[in-house]
């Protein structure tokens, strides 16, 4: 079995909420000299609100582009996706009884980009593309299409800007609005001074990567952005090649190949859990953050107490 003073560090560590699936995390916790910190659902808390709609094409078609985005993110996992049901649940209201969405096809989670699939309108189905501006290049959008996106992520540069295309057209731009943790910033100054030096990685737009990246610490030239799920992966094993051990933070849904790779990888939120159950070495389910760097210090004293 594990000495004592290890044993006791994951006792701890547990009534703390920071859950410690192998002894030996307690020994390499400590050696970490980088951390990579996801950011939608870990420096934030992923509660979106949509706060802003641009319609950027006059049909009548219009008011139904919402329920078709809806549609598609009935099916997603990602924190953007309960925002824009109930937006979407919203504006059907209590005038439409049934309050229901309507049917999809074909559903497809594009890693890095959004989701797609094709969703029923009458006795028809059209093509839907949800997500980042990934999802124009994905369908060959026309240069003003890309210019009019554009123009709309730079008028909200502290949001998360989603993109809604039908049929290869880019019909509406939503503007979502996530929280920061509060103890966020705390957590990034603990692991600069237990010399453990975090940098964000997200998936996420350059524009809101900084913001956050500013708004808990870390220089924003060290923001990661627009990763794909492979990397964030390549990135945690560029820093362990490097000869930094690395810890990974993240929500574990598309982190998890990352969270594997790295020294101690760490996957934050109850929803996590049974994903993290498997690639992740601890899982933390307590929204304090500032409990992780506290988590380094008491693993690097059962240390000491065991030589
Ligand atoms: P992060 O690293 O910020 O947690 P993810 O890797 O989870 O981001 O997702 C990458 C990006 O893909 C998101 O920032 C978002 O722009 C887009 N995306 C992913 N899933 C969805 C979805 N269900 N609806 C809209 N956009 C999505
Ligand atoms: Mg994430």
């Amino acid at each position: 079995g594990a000495p004592l003073a290890t044993t006791c560090a994951i006792a701890a560590a547990a009534t703390k909420g920071l859950f410690i699936k192998r002894p030996d995390t307690v020994e390499l916790l400590p050696t970490v000299v980088a951390a990579g910190l996801d950011k939608t659902g870990t420096l934030t808390t992923g509660e979106f609100g949509v706060r802003v709609q641009e319609k950027f094409c006059n049909s009548s078609f219009n008011a139904d582009v919402m329920k078709l985005a809806a549609a598609l993110e009935m099916k997603s996992a990602h924190p953007i996706a309960a925002a824009i049901v109930s937006e979407a649940m919203g504006c059907i209201g209590e005038a439409n009884e049934h309050g229901e969405l309507p049917e999809v096809k074909g559903f497809r989670v594009v890693d890095g980009v959004g989701i797609k699939g094709r969703v029923r309108v009458e006795s028809s189905f059209v093509h839907v593309f949800v997500g980042n501006k990934r999802v124009l290049d994905a369908v060959n959008a026309t240069p003003v299409q890309h210019a009019k996106f554009t123009n709309f992520q730079q008028q909200y540069p502290n949001d998360t800007t989603v993109a809604v295309v039908v049929n290869k057209e880019l019909r509406l731009g939503l503007a979502l609005n996530d929280t920061i943790r509060e103890d966020a910033a705390q957590m990034v100054e603990e692991l600069y001074d237990l010399g453990c030096d975090p940098r964000i990685f997200t998936g996420d737009a350059e524009l809101s990567g900084k913001t956050v990246a500013a708004a808990v610490g870390i220089d924003p030239d060290i923001c990661h952005f627009s990763m794909k799920p492979e990397d964030k992966y390549q990135l945690i094993r560029e820093l362990e090649a490097e000869g930094k051990p690395s810890l990974m933070l993240g929500d574990g849904i598309n982190d998890s190949k990352a969270l594997a790779a790295a020294t101690v990888g760490i996957a934050m939120g109850e929803r996590s859990a049974a994903l993290a159950a498997k690639t992740a070495d601890m899982v933390m389910i307590t929204n304090k953050m500032i409990r992780l760097p506290q988590c380094i210090r008491m693993c690097r004293f059962a240390i000491l107490m065991e030589k």
